[in-house]
């Protein structure tokens, strides 16, 4: 049986290539301190969640800007310093103080040695959703490309950011390979669109039972590589 070969993998971040949630809450404690510091009053009324769910109504009240985490943050700090009498000048202070903090990520053990090896092999890009800067985190050099929702204008599971990282390395989505955590936004996204979709389940989830299972799932990159080697054997290419 012959198999599609694929020429490019992209690769989704959070979740897949590091723990999420600990860099988020860590940043989100970090701002919070700061804007305590910073407007006085502030803290009587609000707490990491109310500006969590500011955020999220935020984001239901203008979708146009809902792809786009980093400028979403920006809109609720600048609403906040305005109504706290803050200085408008220190929301950049704020802002570059979450991003550093939200980017101290701590990558899954697999992520250098199988990326280093998969990136002799095939072109990858990275495709994200957030925030998180491959240059801050420190492996930009293993991904060909980088694109974020925030570039390409809109976060999956539209297509944009696939179209494009198909674009930039000119392959067809069917000699093209995704790999992320989330089965609506990576997994269902991608095949949509004709990509192969491994679905990285670092923790044992169940698959939901309303979506149409992955193409693969892989509990590590390891796994990946591995299934990857027995698809086209390394002499073969
Ligand atoms: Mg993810």
């Amino acid at each position: 049986m012959s198999h599609p070969r694929f020429d490019l993998i992209t690769f989704d971040l959070d979740d897949t290539l590091w723990p999420c949630l600990p860099a988020i809450m860590a940043a989100e404690r970090r701002l919070f301190e700061w804007l305590r510091g910073r407007l006085p009053g502030m803290e009587d009324v609000h707490t990491i969640e109310t500006l969590r769910d500011a955020r999220r109504r935020l984001m239901s009240e203008h979708p146009e800007i809902a792809h786009d985490l980093t400028r979403v943050r920006r809109h609720v700090l600048e609403r906040l310093f305005e109504e706290y009498g803050g200085n408008p000048a220190d929301v950049e202070e704020g802002m570059a103080l979450f991003l550093d903090q939200r980017n101290r990520v701590q990558l899954y053990q697999d992520v250098r040695p199988v990326l280093s090896a998969l990136r002799r092999r095939y072109t990858l890009i990275s495709v994200t959703n957030g925030n998180a800067d491959v240059g801050r985190i420190g492996i930009a050099d293993l991904f060909h490309h980088s694109l974020s929702a925030a570039e390409v204008g809109a976060a999956r599971p539209a297509p944009a950011l696939f179209e494009c990282a198909l674009q930039l390395a000119d392959v067809e989505p069917g000699n093209a390979l995704h790999v992320g955590d989330d089965p609506v936004r990576d997994v269902q996204a991608a095949r949509g669109l004709g990509l192969t979709a491994v679905w990285m389940d670092r923790n044992g989830q169940a698959w939901p039972g309303d979506l149409a299972p992955p193409h693969r799932r892989v509990a590590d990159l390891f796994e990946l590589q591995a299934w990857l080697d027995d698809r086209a054997p390394v002499d073969t290419v």
